[in-house]
């Protein structure tokens, strides 16, 4: 399990040398009554403040004097532990990669633009990101699922471990395909806890360079009028080009991932989203596609026309077609109508941030921090099926589009100007199967006790955890200490 170290010295021995003043100062030759009443009060002072340190550091806070700091790789990028930053040479891309995690060939693939940077140069090591643990917060509430906690690691009580709480005590917890199941049902994460634990597959904002013949992850199909600007992307509708029957055709931007993998070389078209980390540049594994992604960008729509969004997850197609400046919209999975925005105020008249998403089965679209289109699945399939029907009954059905799942995420524009820029795509991470205490892969549950929690790490291919089942992964509630707060 990875762990927290703590810096030399103890916060006691510290706090008591400073209370006590030095000697030979602090004991004049010959003291008088009124001397003897000072230092009686700074003795008194000095054992005060260590008592409210000690009541600080016991119920409060721990890691004010004594540093606490992330020694390993199992949380990060959340919280790394030991590690060097690398710039990207061809995009500028800066990124954190594990200290015991470098090549030793020195070279390193960029997370953002998948170049190999062939010498990536003398690097220094940071220490590990510096906590301090809040105690109180969990001493008043118990943990919640998808939180990050300090806890004493099972296997070596001197230590503390750091990890995401997943599975709460008496629930069965199972992981499959990348997810986490609980009781047998898919848990599913609200926005703002999937932007904390997000890793970033791209960002717009870091181009890397055209005379390396590699081409950009975002691509316009054929011949339309998107153009790049830089960090983002505009289109306006070439008028010479529409012919009647392509006025309501819908031009497409897309987002076609490219490989960096020894296997597929990054000029050998696009592939899946995979779970690969920059952080572990020397790790070797096979990579799992990873579905559940973010694009966050920066819009403004012009005009009277139609937005399309569109994404492909491994068993389903999401489209949103918005009519922004009517301010109404729909969203379709599988083409049914899911969900849809009627006579609303205009929207994405001036630039604003959109989220568009598919995160555990669930698709939303998120306008400046506000939800204009949802869908969850429903839990059971005759609801799922209802849903379908009145989608066509009421002729709201749009045409099934194909789509290469390869081409996980679209913008589509018909008859509007758009303007995009810092176009960032983040995947969801995705946690590699249970473990057997012999080291083999687990398909059975596993059932948490009553006082025992199910804890994962966000890196999860090196994160030793609560998927290795056996004696001392999973921990009781009375080994949890608190929650870390990140001191810079
Ligand atoms: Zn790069």
């Amino acid at each position: 399990m990875a762990h927290i170290r703590f810096s030399a010295g103890s916060p006691s021995v510290r706090t008591t040398t400073a209370g006590v003043p030095p000697p030979g100062r602090s004991t004049p030759t010959r003291a008088g009554p009124r001397t003897v009443a000072v230092a009686r009060r700074c003795t008194e002072i000095g054992l005060f403040a260590f008592a409210m340190l000690l009541v600080l550091r016991t119920w409060l806070l721990e890691g004010l004097v004594t540093p606490i700091r992330v020694a390993g790789p199992s949380m990060a990028e959340t919280l790394k532990g030991p590690h060097c930053r690398i710039r990207c040479s061809d995009c500028g891309f800066d990124f954190a990669v594990g200290a015991n995690q470098l090549r030793e060939d020195r070279s390193a693939r960029c997370p953002n633009c998948r170049f190999l940077i062939p010498d990536v140069g003398p690097l220094e090591v940071r220490p590990g990101d510096r906590l301090l643990i809040d105690k109180l917060t969990l001493a008043l509430r118990p943990p919640r699922r998808w939180e990050v906690v300090v806890f004493r690691c099972p296997r070596r009580a001197s230590q503390y471990c750091i990890k995401r709480i997943v599975g709460l005590p008496g629930e069965t917890v199972q992981i499959v395909k990348g997810e986490v199941l609980v009781n047998g049902r898919r848990v599913r994460k609200s926005l703002s806890q999937f932007r904390k634990m997000a890793i970033l597959v791209h960002d717009t904002r870091f181009r890397h360079g055209a005379q390396r013949q590699r081409p950009w992850p975002w691509q316009a199909t054929g011949e339309t009028g998107w153009r790049s600007t830089g960090a983002g992307f505009r289109y306006v509708p070439d008028a010479s080009r529409q012919t009647p029957e392509k006025t309501r055709q819908v031009e497409w931007l897309e987002f076609q991932y490219r490989s960096g993998s020894p296997a597929k070389p990054p000029d050998a078209g696009p592939i899946l989203v995979s779970d690969d980390y920059g952080y572990n540049q020397s790790l070797s594994r096979p990579l799992q596609e990873v579905n559940d992604l973010l694009l966050v960008c920066r819009v403004k729509v012009s005009g009277a026309g139609e937005l399309y969004l569109r994404a492909a997850t491994a068993d389903r197609l999401f489209e949103a077609r918005l009519q922004p400046a009517a301010g109404s919209g729909q969203l379709y999975a599988d083409g049914n109508l899911v969900d849809q925005l009627v006579d609303r105020e205009p929207f994405l008249g001036g630039p604003q941030l959109l989220e568009w998403t598919t995160i555990d089965g669930t698709c939303r679209l998120v306008v400046d921090g506000r939800l204009l289109l949802g869908y969850t699945p429903a839990e059971r399939a005759g609801d799922a099926r209802r849903r379908g029907t009145t989608a066509v009954a009421t002729g709201k059905t749009a045409e099934p589009v194909a789509v290469s799942s390869l081409w996980p995420l679209g913008i589509g524009a018909v008859n509007v100007e758009v303007e995009t820029a810092n176009l960032q795509v983040y995947r969801d991470v995705y946690y590699t199967k249970l473990r057997t205490a012999a080291g083999r892969d687990r398909v059975k549950a596993v059932q948490l006790g009553d006082d025992e929690y199910f804890v994962l790490g966000d890196n999860s291919p090196v994160s030793l955890d609560s998927r290795q089942v056996g004696k001392g992964s999973l921990v009781p509630a009375d080994w949890l200490l608190g929650r870390p707060l990140i001191r810079p």
